[in-house]
């Protein structure tokens, strides 16, 4: 695994000065490397997605735990290093790995066999919408272990009328069951971010019936207005408030309630309910 002194003379030899807009935050620490690795709970037969391998520290601790690992880096230093690394460090495990240089918000097809799990220390700006895109594009990915923000680890992981609950909490729970699975101090990377850490655990379990994308965009209304009851918040969604009390009443959802209250299943039966025609 890579330390502290590894991980800054790599940096250094790749003159690469880590940017927040990357989320560029390395892990140098053995033992939250190898606490991922096990929260993860990987099988042998994993092929593992790893999102932002960075100079790799993560990627050394899942290689001997999986068949395959398929690592997604935007930044091409980083990605063309990677094997470098590998193959030094770890030879016997080198051929595992395969190295996509690519921005994981567009990835649509990964190469070799289809991914099972994706465990990654996410880039914070974008770890929701960089984990929902993985968890659709990739339905056998049946298994994820994500290290982000401890606020959006809160957020992902909330349960309806909790404080945390939002769209992120959701558009998650259309996939997986979510779970927190504790907290990672600051020091344990370089540099040291000035935000706190959580990772999170998903696994996955059949969607509810019903339209993806249509569930999604009445739960982006719903949440777009926090503090109006649902009757407004989603007046434009349905044509009119009149409407939307009219879709919410044959859903089974009470027009003054706020959309904190409502679990994805709610979500999924009031966007499946038919349009009121305008007029
Ligand atoms: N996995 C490494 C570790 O734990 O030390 C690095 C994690 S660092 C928080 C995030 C990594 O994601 C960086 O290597 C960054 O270059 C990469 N990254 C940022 N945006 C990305 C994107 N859109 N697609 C793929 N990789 C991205």
């Amino acid at each position: 695994m890579l330390g502290p002194a590894a991980i800054r003379s790599l940096a250094q030899q790749l003159d690469l000065r880590p940017t927040k807009q990357l989320g560029q935050n390395f892990l140098h620490d053995a033992n939250t490397i190898r606490r991922i690795v096990r929260t993860a709970e990987l099988r042998a037969d994993d092929v593992v997605c790893e999102i932002g391998p960075g100079l790799g520290s993560l990627t050394l601790g899942l290689l001997p735990a999986a068949r395959r690992v398929v690592a997604v880096e935007i930044d091409p230093r980083l990605a063309d290093q990677l094997p470098r690394t590998v193959a030094e460090r770890t030879p016997a495990l080198a051929d595992r790995l395969t190295v996509v240089t690519a921005d994981a918000l567009r990835i649509t097809e990964l190469p070799g066999p289809a991914p099972t799990a994706l465990v990654a220390n996410l880039p914070y700006n974008i770890s929701v919408p960089v984990l929902l895109h993985l968890l659709e594009q990739f339905p056998t990915i049946r298994t994820a272990l994500v290290l982000v923000q401890l606020e959006v680890a809160d957020r992902l992981a909330a349960a309806p009328g909790s404080d945390a609950y939002g769209v992120p909490s959701v558009k998650a729970a259309w996939y997986a069951e979510v779970r927190r699975a504790g907290a990672v101090g600051r020091p344990v990377f370089w540099p040291v971010p000035n935000v706190d850490s959580g990772l999170v655990r998903l696994t996955r379990r059949e969607a509810p019936s019903g339209d993806r994308r249509a569930t999604f965009a009445a739960v982006d209304a719903a949440f777009a207005t926090r503090r109006k009851g649902l009757r407004a918040a989603l007046a434009g969604w349905a044509g009119s408030p009149a409407a939307a009390e009219t879709r919410l009443r044959a859903a089974g959802i009470d027009p003054t309630w706020r959309g904190e209250r409502l679990s994805v299943l709610d979500f999924a039966r009031l966007a499946a309910t038919e349009p009121v025609p305008a007029g």
